[in-house]
């Protein structure tokens, strides 16, 4: 054995102490977002004045640079990914993609968040793939107010994406609901119902404050303290141990005999960036250390100016070490310095 090693060279749990930020923090998971297009127009991603500037299409990476930045993140000890958007599945090929990720020796996990659209006629062969698990983004259960959120009049299309990802074996299916006052909070309990007769996992998300075009308000954002207490009268909210899948929510059971579970992520009221594990890279291919801080790194002029592998690896090391502690968004909010201004149609949720 040689007396050193490059870092492609070394194992994942020997390189994953590099990946432990300045706050011990180990950071093996990156989300990419694989477009900022989008097939529905959520009126959190959108303008109220209307139009979402795009990215050309020469400005996303390609999937050969997205392949090169997730080898060399996988070499570091990174074991999870997420494709995101935009909506993933709107960009051409994604099934060769998904399969070439799938041979990355070391790579895990790779999950999708979609907005179930399309999920439907792709679920099988997302499967086969090699997608594990899937979050599919639900916010309302109403077919008329789901057309006034998202644009468009395809609630039953995404039930069907829903019912077809249970049929073809991802478990859990989990439902992500942004809870907007005044636009879905009546639903709180149907949605709590749902994760209690079905298989379903339901995470309500506190409404964060991104984007330009954010419709953010202090008086539209419900914090999950509130959420909580607005279903005490379905029973007792039963909590789970937290598992490896759950991610940043806080889980429970609406009584003992719920077949689903219900989660709470609270990125405001009761931020988990202790617990932060993530990187994420833009649809043009900026590195995004935190989701709630502006401060990016240009992978993509890495990529396309002779970037090495192992300066692509340099650039994923240090955008770890520039990780935050906290986002201190609630401390910005009261000091009335305004939300992030970073589309999520880009960054990716
Ligand atoms: N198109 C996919 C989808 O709809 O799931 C993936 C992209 S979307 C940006 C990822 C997630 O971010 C969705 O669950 C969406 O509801 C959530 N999201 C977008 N804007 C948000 C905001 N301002 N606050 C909280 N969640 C938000």
């Amino acid at each position: 054995m040689p007396a050193s090693k490059s870092v492609s060279e070394c194992g994942s749990a020997e390189n994953n102490r590099s990946l432990v930020d300045l706050f011990s923090r180990t950071i093996s998971y990156l989300r990419l977002s694989l477009t900022d297009r989008c097939n529905l127009k959520c009126l959190y991603c959108v303008p109220e004045e209307g139009g979402l500037p795009k990215l050309e299409q020469e400005d996303l990476l390609s999937y050969e640079e997205l392949l090169r930045v997730v080898r060399a993140a996988v070499s570091l000890g990174m074991t999870k990914l997420r494709l995101t958007g935009g909506e993933p599945l709107v960009r051409r090929d994604l099934m060769r993609f998904v399969k070439q990720l799938a041979e990355i020796k070391g790579l895990r996990d790779i999950r999708i968040t979609t907005n179930g659209v399309l999920f439907e006629q792709y679920a099988e062969e997302l499967r086969a793939a090699g997608i594990s698990k899937i979050n599919i983004s639900l916010d309302s259960l109403k077919p008329e107010r789901f057309a006034r959120i998202t644009g468009a009049d395809c609630f039953a299309q995404v039930w069907r994406g829903i019912e077809k990802a249970q049929a073809v074996g991802f478990a859990p299916v989990k439902l992500n609901m942004v809870v907007m006052r005044g636009v879905n909070d009546d639903e709180l309990a149907d949605f709590a119902q749902l994760s209690r007769d079905t298989a379903l996992h339901v995470r309500f998300i506190e409404f964060m404050p991104i984007g330009e075009s954010s419709r953010w308000h202090k008086d539209t954002y419900v914090p999950s303290d509130e959420i909580k207490a607005r279903l005490r009268d379905l029973g007792e909210l039963i909590p789970v141990h937290r598992s490896e899948t759950d991610g940043p929510a806080c889980m429970f059971r609406v009584g003992q005999e719920a077949k689903g579970k219900l989660g709470f992520i609270s990125p405001l009221s009761h931020h988990f960036c202790d617990r932060c594990n993530r990187l994420r890279l833009t649809s043009e291919g900026m590195l995004r250390a935190c989701l709630l801080h502006d401060a990016e790194t240009d992978l993509r002029s890495l990529l396309r100016h002779g970037g090495t592998d192992e300066e692509i690896r340099a650039a994923l090391l240090a955008a770890v070490r520039s990780k935050p502690q906290g986002h201190r968004m609630e401390e910005r909010l009261k000091a009335q310095e305004g939300g992030c201004h970073g589309r999520m149609s880009r960054i990716g949720g």
